[in-house]
């Protein structure tokens, strides 16, 4: 095998179809009209996704994820509001950092990372503090894999009348989310994870009266979502400023091949059914996860490092790289741990492959 490829084990970016690579070897003009009809097609595409009408729209945004995160904050959240952020992970502490950068006023409640946020504990948060305007949380937390309670939050938002940002970023595709049976009033997500394009764009599914209401509202030129909404809407799919043509032309084949693949049910029946196997297999290994059953997300697995053993992460991962895939390190600071995402182009044989691979390591490899 060609010591340079390998697989992705990574939630994003992943391992990606070659329909949705070859899209990429063709230039395109970002104001010819096929193109724009191809950023139509994949805002309405998304919309129905989302299970959303009229009352919603889309804006594609340039950049990863979290430029679609610090967007959606910068663009929407004025400086007599205040955000309540449910922190327990890295990205939703990311939040808060974004909220430093722009001066965004704001509170969080805090969790232990390996349990979920709780709608009493944040209603009474709620309750106490008539100032907050906005909730924001994330719905799988991709620095544990833990699965956060979207609609609890949602009921709550939508019951003493608060605005909801939901950061769907490693969930949107792969986990079905009904936006507006939720109460989600922004959902962020991006084009290299479920929905398994490649790294480029972000994405955020709006309720439209909220974002009318915006207006003036942006922090940064570049990020303003309103003004790339609005010329979006005006100019049929035309996006403010050069936009990844080559990303946006294979996020239109990878939706096409979400829906071939029978749409987010099938998918993410997959991605439960591979998950499981490698958890399964994982601990039957020695690997214990970090995060319990009931609360872990079909995304991606946090696994212990293994007791007793001496043990190193680089070492492990240069003999998977070798043998195919590629692991992703640890994001939690107390503990040493290792992650496997599970989303992407794989499937059973490559967990039986992997599992192979670790077992072999755990004879042969620097483990002693
Ligand atoms: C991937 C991800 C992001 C965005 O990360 P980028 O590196 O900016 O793409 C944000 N939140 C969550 C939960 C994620 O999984």
């Amino acid at each position: 095998m060609d010591k340079n490829t390998y697989k992705l084990l990574t939630p994003g970016p992943l391992t990606t179809t070659v329909p949705v690579k070859e899209q990429m070897l063709v230039d395109r003009c970002t104001w010819d009209d096929d193109y724009k009809q191809m950023t139509q097609y994949i805002r309405s595409e998304l919309l129905r996704l989302a299970h959303a009408k009229a009352d919603y729209t889309t804006i594609l945004m340039q950049g990863s994820g979290t430029f679609g995160v610090e967007a959606v904050f910068s663009s929407v959240i004025r400086n007599e509001d205040k955000v309540l952020i449910a922190v327990n992970g890295a990205y939703s502490k990311r939040m808060t950092a974004i909220c430093h950068y722009h001066h965004i006023p704001y509170v969080t409640i805090e969790t232990k990372y390996d349990s979920i946020p709780d709608a009493g504990d944040i209603e009474k948060v709620l309750q106490k503090d008539g100032s907050i305007t906005h909730i924001a949380m994330v719905h799988s937390e991709t620095t544990t894999g833990i699965l956060n309670d979207i609609a609890s939050v949602g009921a709550l938002a939508t019951a003493y009348h608060k605005k909801f940002i939901v950061d769907a970023m490693s969930s949107f595709g792969g986990v079905d989310i009904d936006v507006p049976a939720v109460g989600i009033t922004y959902l962020i997500s991006s084009a290299n994870k479920c929905i398994q394009g490649v790294p480029g764009f972000s994405f955020i599914i709006a309720r439209t009266d909220d974002l009318e209401q915006t207006r003036g509202t942006a922090r940064s030129l570049s990020l303003d979502i309103y003004d790339q909404w609005q010329i979006m809407e005006r100019d049929n799919g035309k996006w403010r400023f050069t936009s990844p043509t080559h990303v946006v032309a294979a996020f239109a084949q990878a939706l096409k091949e979400l829906a071939a693949e029978g749409g987010i049910m099938v998918r993410n029946a997959r991605y439960v059914r591979i998950n499981r196997m490698l958890r399964d297999g994982m601990e039957i290994l020695g690997f214990h996860a970090y995060i319990d059953r009931d609360i872990q997300g079909p995304i991606i697995t946090t696994f212990l490092y293994p007791q007793n053993r001496v043990f190193d992460f680089r070492d492990m991962y240069l003999y998977l790289k070798a043998r195919g895939y590629v692991i992703y390190p640890g994001k939690l600071t107390e503990q040493d741990t290792f992650r496997l995402g599970n989303i992407g182009e794989i499937y059973k044989a490559d967990v039986k492959n992997i599992l192979h691979i670790f077992a072999d390591y755990m004879k042969e490899g620097q483990l002693i």
